[in-house]
């Protein structure tokens, strides 16, 4: 560690804890948190996919995201618009840390960009690998504009706490091919693991971007959305390397969402559900919700194989 990630990081526990004592709505939820109820699935080879039954997520997995809603309402990350209670710590000169007032996680940051700009990761990717390397007991995360970002129109990353999300373990014991080894950072990707994933590791901070722009444009390529290709982005710092987890997207909400009868489930998947922690927001989905629909649920939202063997083809021939 160096000094950096640990002003960082302090200021970020101190923050978390002024803003448990000051803010009700903020210290409500984290109470809360400590009562939310949560089971596992496990699947083959030991894969583990966690359901939490967490009622303060309606709002942002119902949230309205389409360009007609977000116009019209205040932008939540918009430093003029932060509720009175809401204080921060800066990151660099572009970011303000804020506390989740919402959490998944017992820490929870929302990392709002300071100007109101697209949700659009490719020039921000560095940064979100200085973030992580700064907060290394976070995992910081991304969502696409169009999977899983409540606010597609202003750029800003989260954090949780390590130790919740399965795949920090799971990357150790799920089988992966190799795509590239270089520089002592290596890409592979993962075998049998629900949804595909591109996992990137090392410490050369260039080397990953380069690779990371050149999946974003391969899948571009293969996958024409707008406004960027659509993926839920993981990142971690851990025994002085990143580990990069990328996983892409193809739909932000499976059909259940707009089920109108009992086959309704209100999951919404973004970066935690990737990361082995489905999110409901109501009970009846929380009880009823099964392994098979676990598995059609990753199978609506995520690459199909044919398409996802493609990419890490491409990627390894370069
Ligand atoms: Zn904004």
């Amino acid at each position: 560690m160096n000094s950096a990630t640990n002003s960082l990081q302090k200021k970020v526990f101190e923050l978390l804890d002024q803003q448990n004592r000051e803010w009700e709505l903020a210290a409500r939820n984290y109470k809360g948190l400590e009562k939310v109820e949560k089971h596992f699935f496990e699947f083959d080879g030991g894969v583990k996919i966690g359901v939490q039954f967490n009622p303060e997520r309606i709002y942002s997995s119902a949230a309205k995201v389409d360009d007609k809603s977000i116009s019209e309402r205040k932008c939540f990350l918009c430093h003029a618009h932060l509720p009175a209670e809401q204080i921060w710590v800066e990151f660099n000169d572009n970011y303000l840390v804020l506390v989740n007032p919402f959490p998944i996680f017992p820490k929870h940051l929302t990392i709002p960009h300071r100007r109101h700009i697209d949700q659009c990761i490719m020039e921000h990717f560095p940064e979100m690998l200085n973030l992580a390397r700064e907060l290394d007991e976070f995992v910081v995360f991304y969502n696409g504009p169009r999977c899983g970002a409540s606010a597609p129109d202003h750029f800003h990353f989260q954090a949780g706490n390590k130790g919740f999300m399965p795949v920090e373990q799971e990357f150790y014991q799920v089988s992966k091919t190799l795509l590239r080894n270089e520089n002592g950072c290596k890409a592979q990707s993962t075998e049998n693991y629900l949804r595909h994933c591109i996992i990137l590791e090392g410490n050369d901070k260039s080397m990953l971007s380069q690779w990371f722009q050149e999946i974003f444009g391969l899948m571009e390529k293969l996958m024409q959305q707008e406004p960027e290709p659509m993926m839920n982005v993981l990142c971690l710092w851990e025994n002085e390397e990143w580990k990069i987890f990328i996983f892409p997207r193809k739909l932000h909400r499976p059909w259940q969402f707009f089920s109108e009868d009992e086959n309704r489930i209100l999951l919404s998947p973004a970066s935690v559900d990737m990361g082995g922690v489905l999110i409901t927001p109501r009970r009846e989905d929380f009880e009823k919700l099964s392994a098979s629909d676990i598995l059609d649920i990753f199978t609506q939202v995520t690459w199909e194989k044919d398409l996802f063997e493609k990419l890490i083809e491409e990627f390894s021939k370069d």
